[in-house]
């Protein structure tokens, strides 16, 4: 824990961003100050400036030693110019920086915040390094797009590790795991498995696990029900924007992006330009992402503090435009006055609403390396790129079984994952993209000599190759999926 004598004040980073980030920065330093949270603020110039002024990431070097050098970083929301090939600086962060977890705390406020869910209160812990977000996309023919899905045993440990390290560190009960493995069964199902190998080393947390649409559905329709959530990087995307929006709050919502020593904390929301310099932003939405902050570097009673004092404040009906409501709000009010008067009821604890409760924890769960098991390779899925004729794929099999050397097998051909060779249906659609998977025929192991002497077959026969996958064991269990139909 980095909790600092009186006489010391943590160092963090401050980025104040562009649009309404620079006043919603004033305004939640305002409310850390007047509150006693000992911190030094450390600032760095990153987002359209540095982007305008050539810099694709919108990172100067000189900001990232200061990023690096402390524990945590308070980052405004950044503006990302329209076209030009700029990266997104978020994604640059959280990857460049290992921040593998991110946690969205997503609470209701009725009857202050307009809202039908009253008892919402749940966590979304979302993978935030992996999945379809690396960013792996090729055109391989001229119908065929395709995007890498990677889920990897040692992020799946970490981040649900973390969801229920998190759990028992905040007081809560369940930890649901949401995933699509009835379908993905390697990469979700990997996910799944390791969930529930996971688990069983908590048992004072009670798990469960529910298929992403349905439990979406259910985010969406009875939010209550849920605690923490641990999920995948995009589905953890959408339902943390879905429950968001039920609970009445995507402005008011707050995001954690964790790693093993820098971590970053940021509203949920981005840069408004719409509606910078008029003094209306909402700037609770960074506060909340501040609050996070505290209790992670150990400032629990701070967080606390400002965290009643900001739903007093609520409570007595002073609002900001975007969550004004005539009849249930008392007065509007700008970004500097609602700043004042949560900084009036500092102390302050709130008449209805839940008083925020925090215990300082800094939840460390580190990378795992796995012992290395038995891999052997039983075949090879060779893709092509075939638009002849017809394309009847009775054709392409007879040409690939002529073209097979010895020591080889064609055993099937798939097509967008459904097999249509041999005995394929006419009523299958066909692409121009092709799955051929050839095996073994005696079951013996095989070697890459093997693979360059199919291949070499293959391009004599003329066959446009376009990506190839082999097909392994892991100590004997099989790591690829059966086409559809095989
Ligand atoms: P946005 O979240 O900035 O705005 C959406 C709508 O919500 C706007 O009408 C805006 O006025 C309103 N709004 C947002 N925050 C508000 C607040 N605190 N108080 C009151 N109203 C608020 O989304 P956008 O318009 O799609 O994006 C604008 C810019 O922000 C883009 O350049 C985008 O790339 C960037 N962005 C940055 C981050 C980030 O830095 N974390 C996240 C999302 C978007």
């Amino acid at each position: 824990m980095s909790q600092t004598t009186a006489s010391q004040k943590t160092p963090i980073t401050v980025a104040y961003g562009d649009g309404i980030g620079p006043e919603i920065m004033e305004s939640v330093i305002r409310i850390l100050d007047a509150a006693g949270a000992p911190l030094d603020y450390q600032v760095v110039e990153i987002g359209e400036k540095a982007y305008l002024s050539g810099n694709t990431s919108g990172i100067p070097a000189e900001a990232w030693d200061t990023i690096r050098r402390n524990k945590a970083f308070l980052k405004a929301p950044i503006t990302t110019p329209q076209g030009g090939g700029y990266k997104s600086l978020n994604v640059t962060i959280r990857k460049s920086l290992g921040l593998f977890a991110n946690v969205r705390p997503t609470k209701s406020y009725a009857p202050y915040v307009n809202s039908p869910h009253t008892g919402m209160d749940m966590v979304i812990v979302r993978e935030n390094e992996e999945d379809l977000y690396a960013g792996i996309e090729h055109q391989q023919t001229a119908e065929v797009t395709q995007v890498l899905k990677l889920i990897t045993r040692p992020g799946s440990e970490r981040i649900i590790r973390y969801a229920f390290e998190y759990a028992e560190a905040h007081g809560r009960k369940t930890v649901t795991c949401m995933s699509k493995d009835n379908i993905m069964k390697h990469t979700d199902g990997l996910f799944h498995k390791v969930f529930d190998e996971i688990a069983k080393e908590y048992p004072n947390i009670e798990s469960n696990h529910q298929i992403i649409d349905i439990g979406s559905a259910r985010v969406a329709a009875m939010p209550e029900t849920f605690d923490v959530i641990v999920t995948l990087n995009l589905y953890g995307d959408i339902i943390s924007d879905i429950a968001a929006q039920v609970a009445g709050s995507v402005g008011l919502a707050g995001s954690a992006n964790i790693g093993s020593t820098v971590s970053m904390f940021e509203a949920v929301h981005g840069s408004a330009p719409d509606i910078a310099g008029k003094d209306v932003a909402n700037p609770s939405g960074l506060l909340n992402g501040a609050i996070q902050m505290l209790v992670h570097l150990g400032y629990a009673e701070q967080a606390e503090k400002i965290n009643n004092a900001w739903l007093v404040t609520l409570e007595d009906g002073i609002h900001t435009a975007d969550v004004f409501r005539p009849g249930l709000s008392e007065r509007e009010v700008g970004t500097k006055a609602f700043t004042d008067a949560i900084i009036e009821r500092l102390g302050q604890m709130p008449r209805k609403l839940a008083a925020a409760q925090f215990q300082a924890a800094e939840i460390h769960v580190p990378p795992v390396r796995n012992a290395a098991p038995k891999k052997e390779m039983e075949g090879i899925d060779v893709f092509l790129d075939w638009a002849d004729g017809d394309r009847h794929p009775d054709r392409l099999g007879k040409i690939l079984e002529d073209a097979c050397p010895e020591g080889w097998k064609l055993k099937m051909i798939t097509n967008r994952g459904v097999k249509v060779y041999p005995d394929g249906l006419p009523e299958t659609f066909w692409t121009d993209h092709w799955r051929c998977r050839f095996i073994s025929p005696d079951g013996s192991a095989l070697n890459f000599s093997d693979v360059l002497r199919l291949l070499g077959s293959l391009n004599e026969a003329s066959c446009d190759v376009i990506k190839t996958e082999h097909l392994y064991t892991f100590d004997g269990e099989r790591g690829y999926s059966l086409g559809q139909g095989e």
